[in-house]
């Protein structure tokens, strides 16, 4: 089904370009209904995650346990260049055309029929921008005529979706101090919201929403306690109502808390969620308290930008686990009853369900085989410390220079790190790609300076088994229970894509897009990529038929701060570039 929408510049048209547009039956703006409705409009891909709430569940189903092995390629479009590095993003399709981001800050328009390109934007990086984790990007916003993406050196930058020339362009935060952007924005009620990243140098978190027509600022609300919010330029309350209750001194003015994934929004509660990284610097000794509100997350009103509730995974957090990762809304019966809820999947091991409208616990369990840092949660879902396994304080050492080592499980990348999770509104379950390793961790002294990396702390990852890292997991929210896994030998990385064809979609840095049975775990399908999947996979449908598209280009944090595991995939290459699949006519 095709909806033509047309801008108020198209409204000047004539009646012959008018006929000619709608001959072509593409290059329709993006409404704000297109991106509420995306999760169950099959024909397009307008939001990050298929639908505001991210549930990554497409209503698709002729791709199917019956039919996935006829699955074949056909077109695949190089980024090119030398820039390839990791390739984390989701692509987004409307009215023909493919809106995809590529390493370095870079988007691209894609001929969806041919795969040939129709424009590319390349962002003029400066030579010093500090991105923690890879060059990478996560994706575009799409608004009206407009996509809208963040770059490395933090600045939001929207292009007209036909030619690709920069139409706004806004300064999100300072690049040399350590803030960057890589995450896709958020849309919601026609403005755009991004976070921030940088928390590996001591940068202040903040969300900012804007007009997406203009880039406007409406709203910021900063993430660490005692930072003041704005709303239409004027003073809209200071975090936590007053500053440094939960930080000793002045470290809540450079506390970290970066909300470095992009969030997610449920239309019904009026809220928008986004998780917070770790609290700076990692060394926990210099700052006792629980440090909010880092390694949380936040419930936001997006008409104010006040947070209505709060959930922190790692209060005092010593092993950077960032609470960063994506809270999905999903409803489900409980005798009878309809709970809203949602469910968030912690780098601390930790799987929660918590109540959506006001982010008290329902219900907590481990997603991952080994968690040593705490004993298990609480009735609140406050984790019950093995103070044994948080990282020494240096003080206590001879010379005063290195803590005593642990080994801690997860790893500060995480039971799960960034790479999003899919409910399949099929089955009732999540489908959760997850690392099973540890860590040793250490803590030194550390003081801030801006643009200087600010940890505290040394540590080398190292894998738990032999023949796996990544586990791919089928758990159900309601009990806990790991209903089936897929056991991977590197290090699952890339977002997971549920269908109503009964399936699972998700890439490995192996290189092979895999379909997997989601009731059974069965793999059902795969095909070679030609470098590492990290980027999360999309469907739609066009004239009948159904496609699949996803990004190939290992990189990401892995190959950086992964220690001994990356020394267990540095055989794997690098690539750049986006498949597309269908079955044969
Ligand atoms: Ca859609
Ligand atoms: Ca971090």
């Amino acid at each position: 089904m095709k909806k033509l929408t047309l801008s108020k510049h198209s409204l000047k048209l004539t009646g012959l370009v008018l006929a000619m547009s709608m001959a072509s039956s593409s290059y329709a703006n993006v409404t704000e209904q297109d991106i509420l409705n995306d999760q169950i409009t099959a024909g397009d891909v307008v939001s990050n995650g298929l639908g505001p709430r991210a549930q990554r569940y497409s209503p698709l189903d002729k791709i199917n346990t019956g039919t996935v092995d006829e699955l074949r390629p056909i077109w695949s479009f190089s980024f090119g260049g030398e820039k390839q590095r990791g390739q984390e993003s989701q692509p987004m399709v409307k009215d023909g055309v493919m809106y995809v981001t590529g390493s370095y800050s870079r988007v691209f328009a894609i001929d969806l029929a041919t795969g040939e390109e129709l424009w590319q934007y390349d962002a003029r990086l400066p030579d010093n921008i500090m991105p923690c984790c890879d060059v990478i990007n996560r994706g575009v916003a799409l608004h009206e005529d407009l996509v809208i993406f963040g770059t490395l050196d933090a600045k939001l930058v929207a292009l007209d979706k036909d030619t690709g020339k920069v139409r706004w362009k806004k300064k999100i935060a300072d690049y040399k101090a350590g803030y960057s952007i890589s995450a896709a924005p958020l849309m919601a009620k026609g403005m755009v919201l991004t976070g921030v990243s940088g928390g590996e140098f001591g940068i202040v978190g903040k969300i900012e929403a804007r007009d997406a027509s203009n880039g406007k600022l409406i709203w910021v609300r900063p993430t660490v306690e005692g930072h003041m919010g704005y709303l239409n330029g004027e003073e809209n309350g200071i975090t936590g109502g007053e500053a440094g209750k939960t930080w000793p001194g002045d470290l809540w003015k450079s506390g970290g808390a970066a909300p470095l994934l992009g969030g997610t929004y449920d239309p019904k509660s009026n809220l928008v969620f986004f998780g917070t990284g770790n609290p700076a610097p990692w060394n926990s000794h210099l700052r006792p308290g629980d440090n909010l509100y880092s390694s949380s997350r936040l419930a936001i009103n997006p008409d104010t930008g006040k947070i209505v509730w709060h959930f922190q995974t790692t209060p005092h957090d010593g092993w950077d686990y960032d609470g960063v990762n994506e809270v999905i809304s999903f409803d489900y019966q409980d005798n009878g009853k309809t709970v809203e809820a949602v469910a968030t999947a912690d780098r601390n091991g930790f799987f929660y369900v918590l109540d959506r409208n006001d982010g008290s616990f329902i219900r907590g369990f481990p997603f991952v085989d080994k968690i040593n840092w705490a004993k298990g949660l609480d009735e609140n879902g406050r984790p019950i410390y093995d103070e044994v396994n948080r990282p020494g304080n240096p003080a206590d050492s001879a010379d005063g220079k290195k803590g005593k080592v642990v080994v801690a499980a997860p790893s500060f990348l995480g039971g799960k790190n960034w790479m999003p999770m899919a409910f399949s509104q099929q089955t009732g379950l999540f489908y959760v790609p997850s690392n099973e390793w540890e860590m040793d961790i250490w803590n030194e002294p550390t003081s801030y300076k801006k643009g200087a990396a600010y940890l505290g702390a040394g540590f080398t990852i190292k894998p738990i088994n032999e023949e796996y890292i990544g586990v791919l997991r089928a758990m159900d929210p309601k009990t806990g229970e790991e209903v089936w896994r897929f056991e991977n030998n590197a290090p699952l990385w890339g977002g997971v894509l549920a269908t109503a064809g009964n399936l699972v979609f998700t890439g490995n840095p192996e290189g092979y897009l895999m379909a997997f049975n989601a009731k059974t775990g069965e793999l059902k399908y795969r095909f070679q990529t030609g470098s590492g999947i990290v980027g999360s996979p999309i469907t739609w449908e066009k004239d009948g038929e159904q496609y699949i598209s996803v990004v190939s280009g290992w990189g990401g944090a892995v190959p950086l701060w992964g220690g001994e595991v990356a020394k267990r995939v540095k055989h794997l290459n690098q690539g750049g570039s986006v498949w597309t699949f269908k079955l044969p006519k």
